[in-house]
């Protein structure tokens, strides 16, 4: 069984309404009603010795910073800004007290960026490894929220940065590649930026009809907004975003770079859709903000009725993929 039907398991008949939730379950954050015209945003991930990362891989404060960033990404997903985070964290028998001090100033530099406040958490012994859980709460304008649901037939799909990077940089963890090339690829895994400027912008730029995330694989992540919006969508292999010499760098580490891009996980870029009527225009108003987000964004499908996610190639030859993206399996 994978994480998905688990989740879908362990959530079916349990109650999903109550007053002042907006929803719950099924989108990069929880949402509930907030105060002065705003909406609360919650979100939760961790981080497992030994499944997410291992200790000779990371420094601490790396793993701090990472730890943080991926759950302010969810937040950045839905266009909030995040406001605060709680810390749950189980410490191995021997795990150094200064490590432990270092993770957390990974954790306070990420929450410095964005004037995040550490409100609370929990402390535990381990007995299976460093695990780290962080709690994340930011808030968004009422009614302003992109969900993952709001996609149609005909809208365009784009993506904010490059894909493909951080799985590159854990395959050359994997095979102990420490080369100059491999650098950016490994900060890129180590160190995964969340894109919160850019998610309130695209919510306020009214253009947006849904966004994700991009956590565990761009097609993977695509589905997700197919399934919530009961579309289909196509990608255009030739058109997604990758580093210069990307494919250089992925044949000296025996990868695809293709594969890489559209499976591996860990980019915390944002994917999104925006109606083909409103394309010119917001490609406009994207033109003039743009060189102050430090990424670049690109369109790289569109959605079509039906279902599922779909990779064509330039002459619209639908390419096989095997896998979608990471998912943890029971
Ligand atoms: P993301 O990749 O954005 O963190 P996930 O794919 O992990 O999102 O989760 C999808 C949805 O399922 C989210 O709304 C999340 O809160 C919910 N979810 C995941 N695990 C559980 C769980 N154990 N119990 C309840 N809800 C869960
Ligand atoms: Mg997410």
């Amino acid at each position: 069984m994978n994480e998905f039907e688990l989740i879908e398991q362990i959530t079916h008949g349990i109650p999903t309404q109550s007053g002042g939730l907006i929803f719950g379950i099924g989108d990069d954050c929880a949402m509930i009603e907030g105060r002065n015209g705003k909406d609360m945003l919650v979100t939760t991930d961790s981080l497992y010795e030994g499944v997410h990362f291992k200790r000779e891989w990371i420094t601490p404060r790396a793993l701090g910073r990472k730890s943080l960033s991926v759950n302010v990404s969810d937040i950045a997903a839905m266009g909030g800004k995040p406001l605060y985070y709680l810390v749950s964290i189980g410490i191995p028998k021997g795990f150094p007290e200064n490590d432990v001090k270092e993770l957390f100033d990974g954790m306070a530099q990420i929450a410095a960026t964005f004037k995040m406040i550490l409100i609370g958490g929990d402390t535990c012994a381990s007995k299976s490894g460093l695990l780290i859980t962080v709690t994340a709460i930011g808030e968004i304008d009422s009614g302003k929220a992109l969900l993952r649901r709001g996609a149609c037939p005909d809208d365009l799909v784009y993506v904010t940065g490059t894909l493909g990077g951080a799985a590159l940089g854990l395959a050359a963890l994997e095979k102990g590649m420490r080369s100059l090339e491999m650098r950016e690829y490994l900060k890129r895994h180590d160190d995964p930026t969340a894109r919160v400027t850019t998610g309130a912008w695209l919510a306020a730029s009214t253009c947006v009809t849904s966004m994700i995330d991009i956590s565990d694989g761009l097609a993977q992540d695509l589905s997700h907004i197919a399934d919530a919006s009961g579309v289909g969508i196509n990608i255009f292999a030739d058109l997604i975003p990758l580093n210069d010499g990307f494919a250089t760098d992925a044949s000296a580490c025996h990868k695809d770079p293709l594969i890489l891009a559209l499976t591996g996980g860990e980019d915390y870029e944002l994917a999104f859709t925006v109606p083909k009527e409103k394309a010119k225009l917001f490609e406009k108003m994207l033109s003039v903000v743009a060189p102050t987000f430090g990424h670049k964004v690109t369109k790289i499908g569109e959605v079509v009725t039906g279902s599922g996610v779909r990779v064509k190639d330039i002459h619209g030859t639908e390419l096989p993929v095997s896998s979608k993206g990471f998912e943890h399996r029971f």
